[in-house]
């Protein structure tokens, strides 16, 4: 009997102890989950209440957005690329003014379309690429020199998927041609919302920036990430540094092996903040050859060169063709029709110049002669080095963080 009781009485503590361990077990996720939701919305602080939960059922949103566009995969879920998947985005060269088509797997994409006078270009550059259905069409804001070509691509194509745009009303005659233009092909312009994902062939399109509200149409610019397998793409349109705090404030992962430089390479965008999120290895400045803003100004070029990109120039290389297997990025330029390998895996290890390494005496950083950066460093702060590693680190360099020396 006693020997009975022990048992029941051993058996009534052995299953207290496992509902207090699962109690424990359920408390301690609830904890964590509560930690989780609180990082979700410390990153947010930029939005209005109720946005957060935006960020959070991105999913729902997405998926509701994308209803109206055909295509098979929009919801912003990986997809498998095929086995001859392609990806690769024009910058056109349309002087003062941005455009950019993008191609992946067959699906396309046109970031802004430069000025009116653009028109024609924008017509015949898709038409030499092949293009007649555009899947997507991005007005990154309403002035003229990023909508004004648009509807040289929509007199061209037979159809478009969908149309973003930041407002949906702009007072100017360009703005009213491309919304004419957009709602002639049966659509009209959308809004998008931070956080809205959709896929693009193999690629995953990010909006991660989008202010309707802004007071300045620059800092209105839909601003996006493209990720292609191991490479990324940021868009900026011309959104300035308040934009740009936003957007990092916002805590998405902005890292990008390519960058669109904002505004033309004016020095009210490219923020040091800003760039250190995107580090990119290619900065895109798209800018007309002499023009009247004196863009880009010296300050963007230097702080993208301290941070190592190289910098491409619609006006020095024309029309730019960035190529990503996945892995490595190349560019094409098409004045001087040139193909360079720029990103750091594809560096070589060990210096092949009769140099050991180049120095950069204005950030004080030292790279291999091969390294991305040195063609891009202005002579004024080259130095060619004969010597080791630890004799420059004593006398205060830093070695590259992209070709690691
Ligand atoms: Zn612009
Ligand atoms: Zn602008």
């Amino acid at each position: 009997m006693t020997n009975n009781k022990m048992k029941i009485a051993s058996r009534f503590s052995k299953a207290v102890c496992f509902l207090l361990i699962v109690m424990l077990f359920i408390l301690s996720s609830c904890m964590l989950s509560i930690d989780t939701s609180d990082d979700a919305s410390t990153p947010s602080s930029i939005f209005e209440s109720g946005d957060v939960s935006l960020q959070i059922d991105s999913d729902e949103s997405v998926d509701e957005s994308i209803d109206e566009s055909s295509d098979d995969e929009s919801n912003g879920e990986a997809v498998i690329p095929p086995e001859d998947s392609t990806f690769e985005v024009h910058f056109i060269d349309v002087g003062q003014a941005d455009a950019a088509l993008v191609i992946c797997d067959g699906k396309t994409m046109l970031i802004d379309g430069g000025n009116k006078g653009d028109s024609s270009k924008i017509y015949t550059y898709l038409k030499n690429q092949g293009v007649t259905h555009l899947d997507y069409i991005v007005g990154t804001h309403a002035h003229e020199d990023h909508i004004g070509g648009i509807p040289g691509a929509l007199n061209l194509v037979s159809s478009v998927g969908k149309v973003y745009c930041p407002v949906t009303e702009f007072d100017s005659n360009a703005f009213a041609d491309f919304k004419k233009y957009v709602e002639a092909k049966g659509k009209t312009l959308t809004v998008p919302t931070v956080g809205e994902k959709f896929m693009l062939g193999s690629a995953e399109v990010l909006i991660v920036g989008c202010d309707p509200a802004a007071e300045d149409p620059n800092n209105t610019s839909i601003v996006l990430k493209i990720t292609y397998k191991e490479t990324s793409f940021l868009f900026t349109g011309d959104a300035e540094a308040s934009a740009e705090e936003k957007i990092v404030n916002s805590g998405y992962d902005l890292s990008a092996t390519v960058l669109k430089v904002g505004h033309h390479g004016a020095d009210t965008s490219t923020s040091y903040r800003f760039l250190r999120e995107i580090l990119p290895e290619i900065a895109i400045i798209s800018v007309g050859k002499d023009n009247s803003y004196g863009h880009p100004t010296e300050k963007t070029l230097s702080i993208l060169e301290d941070a190592d990109a190289k910098i491409y120039r619609t006006d020095l290389s024309g029309d730019l063709i960035v190529k990503s297997d996945g892995e490595n990025v190349s560019v094409t330029t098409s004045k001087n029709e040139q193909t360079e390998n720029d990103t750091s895996s594809s560096l070589p290890s060990e210096p092949t110049e009769k140099y050991d390494y180049v120095l950069n005496k204005n950030t004080k950083k030292f790279h291999y002669p091969s390294c991305n950066s040195v063609a891009s460093m202005s002579e004024a702060n080259r130095e060619f080095y004969n010597g080791t590693r630890d004799e420059l680190i004593a006398e205060g360099y830093k070695p590259c963080g992209n070709c690691h020396p």
